[in-house]
């Protein structure tokens, strides 16, 4: 009888966790495993808000593929997947095709742009490692350019940030702590520079405690970055930001909007005709979509209820990855011929936000509050744990963040 195919999709926290969980449980004689990914590294989505700022050079957060998935018991393609086929049980990829016995779906998020007008066209995303080197090279470019011109224009100089939730209250503490060091190399005063975060919820950090979200914009503000809280983003173009808040429409000036305030799932899943909920995936404690026995979901293409909340569970890396641990354990039940798959229950640890290299806020254990120094620690501490489960010691040494006194 012939091997089973496994065919994985997307090397983000929940495709390469599956892979390199699936090397450990399966034998080269009990499955055909193969992971499709656009670039040849897996990249950590976390740090990507740091590379866009400039805070940590890119290549510390992407890891070599083969450096982790031992590539003769997995068969790693670089190619791009265009189409999802499962009622035929084939992939397309940009330069072939797959046919698989078992799909793991792991393609990650995309942004959500709410049909706001210009926001698609104008505004940059953190989205992978091309976004964030983007932007990077995009805010250098403005503080080079703003002392060529005669006529220097402000809108060089603001950086705006649409969405104050997560990953906009990290992006904008990485800038607070970057800015400075732009304006010494480029002989720009710092009074000069702006960096707003719009934010449409009537709170920053939509959903964190009080306190700590308190903290958080006290932090922030002290390093020169400005909140408009309750303002709701209606227009971008290549220059000016509009916003209306309180029933007044404001503009800002600015060549440079990065868009952090919302994510769906990869837009190929739902094409690929499973029933989708706002852009992601509902699966059942089994993590397969509703009528797919052979296709799993991992990772922000997913969605599972909270049943206390009766909400979505948010995408997370944390959640992401052990989806896929979850997963890779019940795919080798199955192909060693056991059908009982066991059900899938999120273990959350807890939330750490950085603000910036040197503060962070966060909640561990439920209820006990981080800040400052001992958040920051405990952030490092989680992203080391990452890595300690993706490519042990080796891993940690190579691209850990080993420094808890920065
Ligand atoms: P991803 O990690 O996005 O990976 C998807 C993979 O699929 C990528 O490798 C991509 O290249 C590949 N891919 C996509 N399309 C294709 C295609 N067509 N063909 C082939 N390959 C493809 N979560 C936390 O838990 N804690 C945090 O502190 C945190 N901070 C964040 C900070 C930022 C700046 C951002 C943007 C997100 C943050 N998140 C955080 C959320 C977290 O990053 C995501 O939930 C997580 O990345 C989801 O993992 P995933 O495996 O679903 O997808």
């Amino acid at each position: 009888m012939k091997n089973p195919n496994i065919v994985i999709l997307g090397a983000g926290y929940g495709g390469i966790m599956t892979a390199v969980k699936l090397q450990k449980s399966l034998g080269a004689n009990d499955a055909n495993v193969t992971l499709v990914n656009k670039h040849s590294y897996h990249y950590q989505t976390t740090w990507l808000h740091e590379n866009a700022a400039g805070t940590l050079h890119h290549d510390r957060t992407r890891i070599q593929i083969n450096d982790v998935v031992n590539t003769s018991k997995i068969n790693f393609v670089q190619d791009t997947v265009t189409e999802i086929k499962p009622q035929e049980k084939r992939v397309l990829l940009e330069n072939g095709e797959l046919s698989y016995d078992y799909l793991v779906i792991g393609l990650g998020f995309e942004a959500a742009t709410f049909g706001i007008s210009g926001l698609k066209e104008n505004a940059f995303t953190i989205g992978s490692i091309n976004s964030a080197r983007l932007i990077r090279q995009h805010i250098e470019y403005n503080f080079a350019k703003y002392n060529n011109e005669a006529d220097k224009k402000q809108e060089r100089l603001n950086i705006v940030v649409g969405g104050a939730g997560f990953t906009g209250i990290e992006f904008v503490g990485e800038l607070a702590n970057r800015i400075p060091e732009l304006c010494k190399e480029y002989d720009v005063p710092r009074e000069q520079v702006r960096i707003i975060n719009v934010e449409a919820a009537p709170t920053a950090l939509p959903g964190f405690d009080p306190e700590l979200v308190e903290y958080a914009m006290n932090s922030l503000e002290a390093r020169g970055v400005e909140f408009k809280i309750g303002a709701m983003i209606k227009e971008v173009t290549e220059n000016k930001l509009v916003f209306e808040k309180d029933e007044q429409r404001e503009e800002i000036e600015t060549n440079t909007v990065v868009w952090a305030a919302g994510v769906r799932g990869n837009s190929l899943v739902e094409e690929a005709g499973f029933e989708a909920n706002r852009g992601r995936i509902p699966v059942g404690d089994d993590l397969r979509p509703k009528g797919f026995e052979d296709v799993f979901i991992v990772g922000d293409c997913a969605l599972i209820m909270n049943e206390e909340t009766e909400r979505p569970y948010p995408p997370t890396a944390q959640i992401a990855i052990q989806e896929a641990e979850h997963t890779a354990a019940n795919l080798t039940r199955l192909i060693k011929g056991d059908s009982h798959l066991e059900p899938f229950e999120p273990d959350l640890k807890g939330t750490v936000a950085s603000l910036g290299h040197n503060d962070a806020i966060g909640v561990i254990f439920d209820d006990k509050k981080l800040f400052g120094w001992s958040a920051t620690a405990m952030k490092k501490i989680i992203d080391n744990r990452y890595l300690l489960k993706l490519g042990g010691i080796p891993l940690v040494l190579k691209k850990g963040k080993l420094n808890f006194f920065q």
